[in-house]
């Protein structure tokens, strides 16, 4: 890579250099070093885009389903061949850990699958004689131009909730990757342009706010599929609304792992270890708070804390690491001002992370796994996403309390129960209000023929990302009503 030349877009089928007046730095946040240099691309790229995009949506939409899939089977079998050299991209610009960059993909891959079902997806329904001789019939069709921003915690996987479902209803696309990690999708479309696909009908426009104005302000894109965090979501939403688009976005969270008395509490660690500490807390399904009920408080307390210390910290791409880096020093210096704010609310720090030190990587953005226990649920670093490394416990008597307090969140990511009751579960499941519920899951993220459901300030739309509802967010229904008199045929 020179570090000299920016980064490409793609549009209409050609790679292109920005006419950015200004570039960012790519950085690893293990080792600091800038690895490229991304262009912030202006309004005129997006209108490129947009208007190639426009362009080959005529053709596109009339290419057969069977057929669009074609270019899906190839980009499966491209991914599933560039899988060790793409995870190793994300490990470099995002930190995760080697297998964890691994198996972003495959879930990245999974939908891939899941949009190659399309023929049968897309489909519509009708009746006959809804009146006599009069038959009625429903259709998907797609909308025309889409567009998909992205954020930085999951480069690879993340805009494949959206594309493959875009493309094969029928759709063209505009993909803004995160300005931080834009090397990932910089590869992918490497491999979209290998599958064949006709030009314009996939498009990369890298850079930051500026892109996303400009596609939300664009007359010709339809709909824009977008995942950040909530304050960013929400005006992403507004303005996108404000100027016709069909919209979904999803925002941050702060969620929520319950521990009952009864729940099987090595298994129980283990998982919830990795969801507050995996991918350094990065995860918009990390669990960011504990609350232990009952008598689960000890035992859970002391098993979390050996958790924590012994999770190996260190670059993702060195053998036996278990935990990354933080996107960018500000992240860092975010999250440790959170961890004191935390105990200047009252919090007792039961394991401090901060002011980590690699050995070989000195100058990373290293946050090792941090406890803060007592919190409480009123505080500002309780209400707070810390994304980051950092677990908030609570204690509480009854498992109403502890659903009373997932209820008071106002984010609705994720929720989790651990328990070895089926009533408990049942209650948990039933009355909790978030999108996505696991049960002794400490990572409940939907497979890819399932809705990824965020609820309350986690999600602003209808139609979330993934399966079947990816399959209704890119087509709109006609419906067509129809009477075809005997007599009438007879003249032909
Ligand atoms: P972010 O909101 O800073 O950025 C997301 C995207 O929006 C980027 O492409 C960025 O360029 C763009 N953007 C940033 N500021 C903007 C502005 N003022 N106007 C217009 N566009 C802007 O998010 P991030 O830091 O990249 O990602 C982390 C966040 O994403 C966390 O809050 C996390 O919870 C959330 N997230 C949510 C989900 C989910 O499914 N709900 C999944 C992954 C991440």
């Amino acid at each position: 890579m020179h570090l000299q030349t920016p980064l490409l877009n793609y549009i209409n089928g050609q790679w292109y250099v920005s006419h950015a007046t200004q570039c960012l730095p790519v950085v690893n946040p293990a080792t600091t070093q800038h690895i490229a240099r991304v262009p912030l691309s202006p309004k005129s790229e997006v209108d490129f885009a947009a208007v190639a995009a426009a362009t080959a949506f005529t053709s596109w939409r009339r290419t057969p389903p069977t057929a669009r899939v074609q270019y899906l089977f190839k980009l499966k079998s491209l991914l599933e061949q560039q899988l060790e050299e793409l995870a190793r991209t994300i490990t470099i610009e995002c930190g995760k850990t080697f297998a964890e960059s691994k198996a972003e993909l495959e879930r990245a891959i999974e939908n891939v699958e899941v949009a190659c079902g399309i023929p049968t997806l897309m489909q519509g329904y009708n009746l006959e004689d809804v009146a006599r001789g009069i038959d009625e019939i429903m259709i998907r069709q797609p909308l025309g131009v889409t567009a998909i921003i992205a954020p930085f915690n999951f480069p690879g996987m993340i805009p494949f909730w959206f594309l493959p479902y875009a493309i094969a209803t029928g759709n063209t696309c505009i993909v803004k990757p995160s300005e931080k990690v834009p090397l990932t999708m910089q590869r992918i479309f490497e491999l979209l342009e290998a599958t064949g696909l006709p030009k314009g009908v996939v498009n990369l426009v890298n850079g930051a706010k500026d892109v996303v104005d400009a596609i939300l302000e664009h007359p010709q894109i339809r709909a824009v599929s977008f995942v950040g965090s909530s304050p960013v979501a929400q005006y992403v939403y507004s303005k996108g609304a404000a100027f016709g688009k069909r919209m979904q976005c999803q925002g941050g969270a702060k969620n929520p792992l319950i521990v009952l008395p009864d729940a099987d509490m090595e298994m129980t660690t283990r998982i919830a270890a990795d969801s507050a500490f995996g991918c350094a807390g990065q995860r918009c399904l990390a669990a960011s708070v504990a609350v232990t009920v009952g008598e689960a408080r000890h035992t859970f307390t002391e098993a979390i804390a050996t958790a924590a210390e012994t999770k190996v910290v260190g670059y993702g791409l060195d053998e036996g690491v278990e935990m990354g880096p933080v996107i960018t020093r500000e992240s860092q210096t975010r999250i440790e001002g959170l961890i004191q704010q935390g105990v200047d609310e009252g919090a007792t720090l039961l394991i401090d992370g901060r002011q980590a030190k690699i050995p070989g990587y000195e100058k990373g953005n290293f946050i090792r796994p941090t406890i803060l226990q007592n919190v409480n649920p009123n505080s500002t670093v309780a209400q707070t996403e810390i994304f980051g490394p950092v677990l908030s416990l609570m204690h509480l008597a009854t498992i109403e309390e502890a659903i009373a307090l997932v209820n008071s969140n106002h984010w609705g990511n994720m929720a989790c129960l651990f328990t070895s009751s089926g009533a408990a579960a049942r209650q948990f499941r039933y009355e909790a209000e978030a999108g996505n519920i696991g049960i002794n899951i400490g990572v409940a993220a939907p497979m890819a023929f399932f809705p990824f459901s965020g609820w309350k300030d986690s999600f602003y739309g209808d139609l979330h990302g993934q399966g079947r509802h990816a399959v209704e967010f890119f087509t709109q229904t006609k419906v067509v009503v129809e009477r075809w008199p005997k007599d009438w045929s007879r003249q032909f």
